[in-house]
């Protein structure tokens, strides 16, 4: 299974911002799409970084709750880890174990085509180990 067959299950619409929306409208955002992260784009719908609950979370931490009111372009991560639309499960596990985070954008010719998240990543595999269990169920039948 690649990131294409996910996308195709799941639908290409990505919850994204601009650098300069606040924080405060960050957070209603991610509460109305009942969702974890968002995707920065600039002006050309590039990925120019992301923001999480966890980054809110600390920027509140740190900051206080004044935070709200400034761009999420201060606290957003700027080194977005993206994948492409042939990249694996299995690859994308690794890469969101490695970097302990549970979003990857996808990303085709320059542009974001796609969000993955741990959910889909989750559901997918189980449905991959529950296939593969049940052929073998078959396998071990007909023997
Ligand atoms: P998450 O697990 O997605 O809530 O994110 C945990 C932390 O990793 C936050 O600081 C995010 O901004 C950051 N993060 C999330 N997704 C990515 C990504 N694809 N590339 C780089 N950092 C990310």
């Amino acid at each position: 299974m690649n990131v294409a067959a996910i996308l195709k299950g799941k639908g290409r619409a990505v919850a994204t911002a601009r650098p300069e929306t606040t924080l405060q409208a960050v957070t209603e955002k991610l509460t109305a799409k009942r969702i974890g992260a968002l995707v920065i784009v600039g002006s050309s719908g590039q990925v120019a970084g992301i923001i999480s609950e966890r980054d809110i979370i600390r920027a509140i931490a740190e900051n206080g709750a004044e935070c709200l009111q400034r761009p999420v372009s201060e606290f957003m991560t700027r080194e977005v880890v993206i994948c492409s639309e042939a990249d694996t499960l299995e690859e994308l596990m690794a890469i969101m174990t490695a970097g302990r985070f549970r979003h990857i954008p996808v990303v085709a010719d320059g542009a974001l085509v796609g969000i993955v998240s741990i959910g889909d990543v989750v559901k997918h595999h189980i449905a991959e180990v529950e296939m593969e269990a049940s052929a073998l169920r078959t396998y071990l039948l007909a023997g």
